[in-house]
């Protein structure tokens, strides 16, 4: 392991957080470039030199999905920090032992990853993530998608960007609503869109009782009823509460929107988590 000194900058006082790995690649030959949500500096990366050589400090040290203490230098440059230490403390093997549960983990990293802020702590996020990659590996194959819905929802709101499903007081009640994509709330006479064209959707309530029921209740609490439940919809299909496809369809639509993200792997992953 290379020596402090050569490593990083003089006199930049060190910060110690625990950390998610949300994302390894490689960088130049042999190093790797590694970005974590820290559970007291938010989003960090740290390029880690000669991570891929036998003899590195580093080797088995992290992967996507492992929760480390990570010791790294305040100073940035660029948004990259220099990592100092970093103690494996919690491996989360059963992420590795399932391609389902890896896709799904991948996944959730990756939108993390273009959620999270540098230097802005969020701990309900970590929260929520630590949780899903607890989760994962115990979930049967039609259950990753629905603990992925659950994470979605909840990440959301984390980051502050929640829909607003609140019903117009003046309208009578309605088992559908037309909502505005952009404005993230329902639009009509009362309270018209301030967009010329605004895209819309037409959402059943089912949706925003689903995306509540996620916010309100824990992951596990939500498996354990969606198995009890063992609801199945018209064609047959595993939907263990109303509203399941018409969440994903919605939050696929919302999340590309909101957060700038192309729809391809979002779809990939899906597809695949459910074929
Ligand atoms: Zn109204």
């Amino acid at each position: 392991m290379a020596s402090p000194s050569e490593n990083a900058p003089q006199a930049s006082p060190l910060l110690k957080s625990l950390a998610l790995c949300l994302n390894v690649r490689p960088f130049s030959k042999t190093s790797q470039m590694v970005t974590w949500l820290t559970l007291e500096h938010g989003r960090v990366t740290t390029p880690v030199k000669g991570a891929q050589r036998p003899k590195s400090a580093f080797i088995g040290r992290y992967d996507v999905g492992y929760t480390c203490e990570l010791v790294f230098y305040s100073r940035e440059r660029d948004g990259v920090h220099h990592i100092r230490e970093c103690t494996p403390i919690l491996l989360r093997e059963g992420l590795r032992a399932s391609w389902r549960a890896a896709e799904a983990a991948a996944y959730a990293c990756d939108l993390t990853l273009r959620t999270a802020q540098p230097g802005m702590a969020n701990p309900e996020l970590f929260r929520i993530l630590s949780n899903l990659l607890d989760t994962l590996p115990a979930c049967a194959p039609h259950e990753a998608t629905l603990a992925l819905l659950w994470f979605e929802s909840n990440l959301l709101q984390a980051v502050g960007l929640g829909p607003d499903f609140s019903p117009c007081p003046r309208c009578a009640p309605s088992p559908r609503g037309l909502f505005s994509v952009e404005e993230g709330r329902f639009v009509c006479d009362h309270r018209p869109s301030r967009l010329r064209t605004p895209p819309t959707l037409t959402l059943h309530d089912d949706i925003p009782v689903l995306y509540r029921r996620f916010l309100d209740h824990p992951l596990t609490e939500t498996l354990a009823e969606a198995r009890a439940a063992d609801r199945r919809d018209d064609l047959g299909r595993p939907e263990p509460f109303p509203g399941v496809f018409g969440l994903r369809r919605f939050l696929g639509v919302f999340l590309s929107a909101h957060l700038d993200l192309p729809p391809g792997p979002r779809r990939t992953t899906l597809d695949l988590l459910i074929g």
